[in-house]
């Protein structure tokens, strides 16, 4: 027997509980991961109090990443013992997921984790660092260097945004965010920002094309804000587009596109090829050593993240959760 979240529904209606299943009871994969620890991001908040219809079966393990040891393995590829992570493929959706003890996945999933990171680390930085270095990566392979120019961050004070942020600064980029939370600008000059903007300036109706002003962005939050970046982006940049804090639509013209070269870098850290992934994760491995994550992530049990959720969605937890699942 092994404790995880369970989420479940039916004529009772919606609700998540800690509680124990068997090992039985986790019928996908082969390979069995002891979790050590789990992350609590939007999308698993959104699962556990069932404010959107993330889960596809009931009942379902949330938790769409986690960290952990084979502990029994049926692929070549990965040996007990070998200390592996895991983000999305529908796990913790449509598959069962992190936020458990125990955890069977394919093993195309995983990806071993890097050598210098510990597990805490790696969920520490979890899903939002890991797509805010694939929008970097993005940029970079488009061919913007800290050279370019100023590059703007969008929900700058949110997961994603914040490692944007610090990574980019990192990478000895001039690095202007966005944000709504007046309370939040320390945090953000902290982080790495030279210059801050009220995310206001951006997320009205604006025009086709605005003064050109930053050679590249990181959007997580869609709608106007994502067709005002596109409009106020220097000749032949681009913006990497991973969110929609704000909203799915895009209410842009092409002006930017067809008029100053502009490029739409779409980012989907679900499915992406593990090949990407490897890259990705050494390089969070390289820039963030674990003590740069202490002051960014809280420990908390797997119990207590049923609460969290609720407190995330109401904007009320700043940085990373993670959920020690042993605890
Ligand atoms: P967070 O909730 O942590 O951050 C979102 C931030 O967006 C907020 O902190 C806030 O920042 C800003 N924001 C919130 N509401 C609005 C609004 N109405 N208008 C403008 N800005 C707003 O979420 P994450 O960082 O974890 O995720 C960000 C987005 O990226 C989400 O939409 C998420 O679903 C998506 N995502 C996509 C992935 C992919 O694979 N493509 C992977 C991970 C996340 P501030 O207060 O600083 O303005």
């Amino acid at each position: 027997m092994f404790k995880c979240l369970l989420v479940d529904k039916d004529d009772n209606g919606y609700r998540t509980s800690c509680t124990q299943l068997n090992e039985d009871d986790l019928k996908q994969g082969n390979v069995l991961v002891k979790v050590q620890y789990s992350s609590l991001n939007y999308k698993d908040a959104l699962a556990i109090t069932g404010k959107a219809p993330v889960i596809r079966s009931f009942p379902m393990i949330p938790g769409i990443d986690f960290s952990g040891v084979v502990e029994q393995s049926d692929s070549d590829e990965f040996k007990v013992g070998d200390k592996v992570l895991l983000n999305g493929f529908g796990v913790g959706e449509k598959y069962m997921g992190g936020l458990s003890q125990k955890a069977k996945v394919n093993s195309d999933w995983l990806i071993a984790l890097p050598e210098d990171m510990s597990p805490l680390q790696a969920m520490s930085i979890g899903t939002a660092g890991y797509t805010a270095m694939l929008c970097i990566l993005a940029l970079e392979k488009y061919g913007i260097t800290p050279k370019s120019g100023k590059i703007i961050v969008t929900g700058a004070s949110g997961g994603v945004g914040s490692f944007a942020v610090k990574l980019l600064a990192l990478m000895g980029y001039s690095v202007v965010a966005s944000t709504g939370s007046s309370d939040q600008h320390d945090y953000l000059y902290d982080l790495g920002a030279t210059e801050i903007i009220d995310r206001a300036e951006l997320s009205a109706p604006g025009k086709a094309l605005m003064k050109e002003q930053w050679a590249g962005a990181i959007d997580s939050v869609g709608s106007h804000t994502l067709a005002n970046v596109c409009a106020s982006i220097k000749y032949g940049g681009a913006v990497a587009a991973c969110g929609l804090a704000q909203g799915m639509d895009l209410p842009a013209s092409v002006a930017p596109f067809i008029l100053r070269g502009v490029s739409l870098l779409g980012i989907d850290s679900v499915m992406r090829a593990r090949a990407d992934r490897v890259v990705a994760w050494q390089k969070l491995a390289e820039l963030l050593p674990a003590s740069e994550m202490q002051s960014i992530a809280e420990v908390i049990g797997l119990e207590q993240s049923i609460e969290a959720a609720s407190k995330l969605l109401n904007g009320e937890i700043t940085g990373r959760v993670v959920v020690d699942v042993n605890n």
